[in-house]
């Protein structure tokens, strides 16, 4: 048997963790209320230094206020292998989001003092400021800053409904750190979290694991035709916006069932306008949202939206304005950290399968600095950014062992001797 066989994760640690933690803001309704960089915040970080600390790890703040836990390696020319997530939450948040993923990887760290095991590349655990967004937005500021997406003064910069600022922020708790944002070379990084979404819990599947994030992009569609009455313009002389928004909307629908089951295309916002029971709508006002893993699925997409949207206008004597509004590229994440979550999961016997995160993550910008990959566990009823938010003790702690051996798996890849 190899030498590293035993090592496992202390499950009941982890899930007590868990718990113990969600006193740091928590909600009446059995959830957290941890806004990033306020007073329940603080705790919650000195907690996770105190436990680094006690493990022997050496603990740094960045200037963005993101913590480092690390716990040396053999190697000390070899640049780290980092775990994160982030211990902020949504205003009605869960016990879980951005959670699971810090303590699994507190959990790993602990794993591998009890075993007395020390990689050659020294283990990283970051705790990103700000993933949430709900207090400052953008959401991922600090992995963002780390990576070259936004700058530190841009950052600090961002202001909560209060006014206050988040350079102003970080100072009040303590937490504007020394070392400078994103100068921190990387061998790799991995992100533990539930899926928040249904897939994995309908399908039986224990383990995710997510080969990149969605790309996104958004749309402001506008149709114009021509105000009548209702009892006297005859059906064919209509110019009737909303019937070829209706048009639209099931075109929409065909779009993504033509793109596979990865498309997914969304009008959630329709307006029609004048908006009286007699008078044919002259002019309509809607969204179009289109996802995929790959852009230039999405590019195709969009072509046929803007192609067969524009037949079915002509038809109906309507102008038609397709606007472009905001996007997000898609985020392929590195195959061979990809391969080292899908064999720790294969060894482990854990039932699995490929995923694509449908939500942005701080490894979304980590991968564009490092090679990246994340692991998803089911979360109960696909629930999320709630209160009710609820993932499975084993689960919990079948996803950490399998961040614990793909770190492993990585630790031999990486720099090869
Ligand atoms: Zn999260």
């Amino acid at each position: 048997m190899h030498k590293n066989a035993n090592i496992t994760i202390d499950g009941p640690r982890l899930n007590e963790d868990i718990a113990f933690t969600s006193r740091f803001g928590a909600t009446p309704r059995g959830g957290i209320r941890r806004l990033a960089l306020s007073a329940e915040d603080r705790l919650v970080r000195d907690w996770l230094a105190t436990h680094g600390e006690a493990l022997g790890c050496s603990i740094t703040v960045d200037t963005m206020g993101s913590q480092f836990l690390r716990l040396e390696g053999s190697d000390p020319t070899l640049p780290p292998l980092m775990m994160g997530s982030h211990l902020d939450t949504q205003p009605t948040g869960g016990r879980y989001d951005g959670i699971y993923g810090v303590l699994g990887g507190l959990a790993v760290l602990r794993a591998f003092r009890a075993a007395g095991y020390v990689p050659r590349h020294s283990i990283e655990l970051a705790n990103w400021t700000n993933e949430e967004g709900a207090r400052f937005a953008p959401a991922m500021t600090a992995s963002g800053v780390f990576s070259g997406v936004f700058t530190l003064e841009q950052a600090y910069g961002l202001a909560d409904r209060d006014g206050v600022r988040l350079g102003d922020a970080l100072l009040a708790i303590g937490y504007k750190g020394d070392e400078p944002c994103g100068a921190h070379p990387l061998a790799a990084y991995f992100e533990l979290h539930i899926e928040q979404g249904p897939v994995l819990e309908n399908e039986g599947k224990t383990i995710g694991v997510v080969t990149g994030v969605q790309g996104m992009r958004w749309f402001d569609v506008t149709l114009t035709g021509q105000e009548a009455h209702a009892g006297t313009t005859p059906m064919e002389l209509r110019r009737d916006a909303l019937l070829a928004a209706a048009r639209l909307m099931v075109l929409a629908a065909d779009v993504a069932a033509a793109h596979g089951p990865d498309a997914k295309t969304t009008i959630g916002i329709i307006d029609a306008s004048p908006g009286s029971r007699n008078v044919v709508p002259g002019e309509v006002r809607m969204t179009l949202d289109l996802r995929h893993p790959d852009d230039a699925v999405i590019d195709q997409m969009e072509a046929d939206f803007r192609t067969q949207a524009a037949e079915i206008a002509r038809r109906a004597h309507i102008e038609l304005s397709i606007e472009e509004s905001w996007g997000s590229p898609s985020v392929p994440f590195d195959l061979a950290c990809i391969g080292m979550v899908r064999d720790a999961a294969a060894k482990a016997g854990l039932s699995h399968r490929d995923i694509i995160s449908g939500a942005g993550h701080d490894a979304a910008y980590m991968a564009r600095i490092c090679p990246t990959a994340m692991i998803f566990i089911p979360c109960r009823d696909g629930l999320s950014h709630n209160e009710a938010e609820y993932a499975e003790p084993e689960d919990i702690v079948a996803g950490a062992n399998v961040l614990m051996r793909a770190i492993m798996a990585a630790d031999e890849h990486f720099d090869p001797a």
